[in-house]
């Protein structure tokens, strides 16, 4: 509850100073504020659903790949383990998420791959 409660003052502090709640600035207070409120929703026993992110990136082989994962944490970091390898030329790309799905472009559509 206090989490949410200093969220929220901070956000507003931010609106009062003249700050644009859609700017790059505004981003850490919004997810600060998503993730209070889903604490506090967790200490009422309720399941939040982890929100899905999407990656969009080209490997250095050209290949156009695209990663959908749960989101992390802001400012957590990822040690080692979250990467893909491009199926082209096997480059391994390390991840800021858990993937859970995986694509390659081919053509005009999006070949899925499996994940180990
Ligand atoms: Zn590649």
């Amino acid at each position: 509850m206090a989490r949410l409660e200093a969220a929220r003052k901070k956000t507003e502090a931010f609106v009062v100073a003249g700050g644009d709640l859609k700017s790059k600035e505004a981003v850490p207070l919004g997810l600060e504020l998503v993730n209070a409120f889903e604490d506090l929703a967790r200490d009422f026993g309720y399941e939040i659903p982890v929100p899905i992110v999407r990656f969009h990136f080209t490997c250095e082989c050209g290949a156009q790949l695209q990663v959908h994962g749960e989101r992390y944490e802001p400012n957590f970091r990822v040690g080692g383990g979250d990467s893909v390898a491009c199926p082209y030329c096997g480059k391994g790309h390390l991840l800021p998420t858990k993937p859970l799905r995986f694509f390659s472009r081919e053509g005009t559509a999006w070949k899925s791959h499996l994940l180990d």
